[in-house]
């Protein structure tokens, strides 16, 4: 499948094309049960009956968490965006969220311990503790904000909440990956 060259684009007008090679009655039952419903119905609310582009993403995530009666909301931070990560805390708190703020550093790992190949005392990133510490206090939502490459991935395969991103890393350009193209 490669949807860029696509020019019948019949998916835009609810027509499955030949491309796609999943089962559609599987996806439809997927859609029936009630976890995958209720992000569904609660994401609908933020953009449907004219609503989309009128909520920032942090307002959306405020909106979405009351929206799933969410308990904890699991803030997992790079420990350079940490006064970025003390003004969205409080921002979430000050909306009645409970917030979990936890640095990348959590664990106090050095890099010769993460890396096997590293020789290096300082401190390192450590997304597996990241990860960990949310579980341990059962968040129900988690923000990733500003994990590095790689960081992210691993940060992924052990947190069990569910993830969504506020700020995504790009050292270049502000933390904003689009810019790239303006430069081109
Ligand atoms: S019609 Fe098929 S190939 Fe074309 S954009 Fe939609 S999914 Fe992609």
């Amino acid at each position: 499948m490669d949807c860029i060259k696509c020019k019948a684009k019949t998916c835009r007008t609810a027509v499955a094309c030949k491309a796609g090679k999943f089962d559609e009655n599987q996806v439809l039952t997927e859609y029936t049960r009630t976890e995958n419903q209720e992000i569904v119905q609660a994401a609908a609310k933020l953009v449907d009956n004219g609503r989309a582009g009128t909520l920032s993403r942090l307002q959306e995530i405020v909106e979405f968490a009351n929206e799933m009666n969410y308990g904890k909301i699991g803030l997992a931070y790079c420990y350079g965006m940490e006064n970025e990560a003390m003004l969205i805390t409080n921002i979430l708190r000050n909306k009645n969220l409970k917030v979990v703020p936890v640095s990348c550093t959590a664990g106090g790992l050095s890099q010769k311990e993460v890396n096997a190949k590293s020789q290096i005392e300082n401190v390192s990133c450590n997304p597996i503790s990241q990860a960990l510490q949310l579980n341990h206090e059962k968040v129900d939502l988690t923000l990733s904000m500003g994990l590095c490459l790689g960081h992210d991935i691993l940060f992924n395969r052990y947190i069990q909440s569910d993830v969504t991103t506020l700020v995504v890393k790009d050292r270049v350009h502000n933390h904003s990956p689009l810019k790239e193209l303006k430069t081109k």
